[in-house]
């Protein structure tokens, strides 16, 4: 089947709200962290979870923290159900908590029943979107291919990226991983380096995502390095400038380990982003890594 007819069938409502002018935090008014001067990235994807009111007071929880740790950027990803109210709630409360889709669809309008385009989504208040997570490329069957496509809906509509990519357990084992993450990343690159330095790249082992079994910071620092260096074929201040985030299992207790790599610039959290208490310690553990320095 193709990635449209899986698609989930959740549409946002895309309300014209004053949400819709908020621009994203500028990046002059944010201290640089160490590492090149590349800003710590802590993102929530909050997958098919907290959808309603409790995406709101989730969100709320979590500006609390962020609110006292600016030196980390802090997105969360509601389901689009959520991306409206939530983007509200935020803009009321004046946090620089930004909000990501968890998808978009390539098309800007049109014949396509169950999907939702960046403008859309610019529009409900997101200035981020997810693209290309392994539960869609392995449950949804998106393709390198749609991976770009999305790439360039988001470009256009004004949404930042975050592409994720990733070996799984197999591949791993067969001593294919570089392969495989440097095909992924060469889909959609030269695409992300259009973004000027604004697009992000997740590194999320498939074998490490809700199996609470996290990459060694060691191992994950070896990939991280060679995206980046993957990125410099491209272009070698788009490959300094962007942030590699890790994900899979991340949790308080393993954050610092990983965040404390060189080439780790953050973190994706899918099951811990739920629970405000250990995504708030995540925050915590990036701003304290940031002053250090
Ligand atoms: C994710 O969904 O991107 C993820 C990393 O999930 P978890 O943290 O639960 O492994």
């Amino acid at each position: 089947m193709s990635d449209t007819e899986n698609e989930a069938t959740d549409e946002a409502v895309a309300p014209e709200t004053e949400v819709a002018a908020v621009a994203p935090p500028a990046d002059d008014q944010v201290p640089a962290a160490a590492k090149g001067g590349r800003r710590f990235l802590i993102a929530g994807n909050w997958k098919l979870n907290a959808g309603g009111t409790d995406g709101c007071d989730l969100a709320l929880a979590v500006a609390r923290t962020a609110a006292d740790h600016e030196e980390t950027e802090v997105v969360v990803a509601p389901p689009f159900t959520a991306i409206a109210a939530v983007s509200n709630e935020l803009y009321n409360k004046k946090s620089d908590v930004a909000v990501a889709a968890q998808n978009l669809y390539f098309e800007e309008s049109g014949a396509f029943t169950g999907e939702v385009s960046a403008s859309m989504l610019r529009i409900a208040g997101a200035t981020w979107a997810i693209i290309g997570h392994s539960e869609r490329r392995q449950l949804f069957g998106e393709t390198d291919e749609a991976v770009l496509k999305k790439v360039i809906a988001a470009n256009a509509g004004g949404l930042k990226c975050i592409v994720c990519v990733g070996e799984t357990l197999d591949q791993r084992e067969a001593g294919q991983t570089i392969a495989v993450i440097e095909r992924q990343v060469e889909a959609f690159a030269s695409e992300l380096a259009k973004s000027g330095g604004d697009g992000v790249i997740a590194y999320e082992p498939v074998w490490a995502i809700g199996t609470g079994k996290v990459a060694s910071p060691e191992d994950a620092q070896e990939v991280h390095a060679a995206i980046r260096g993957m990125l410099a074929k491209v272009d070698a201040d788009f490959s300094q400038q962007t942030r590699i985030l890790y994900g899979g299992s991340v949790k308080a207790n393993n954050a610092e380990g990983l965040l404390s790599q060189r080439d780790i610039d953050g973190a994706l959290v899918g099951g811990a982003s739920l629970e405000a208490d250990n995504f708030g310690k995540i925050i915590q553990i990036a701003a304290k890594l940031a002053r250090q320095g």
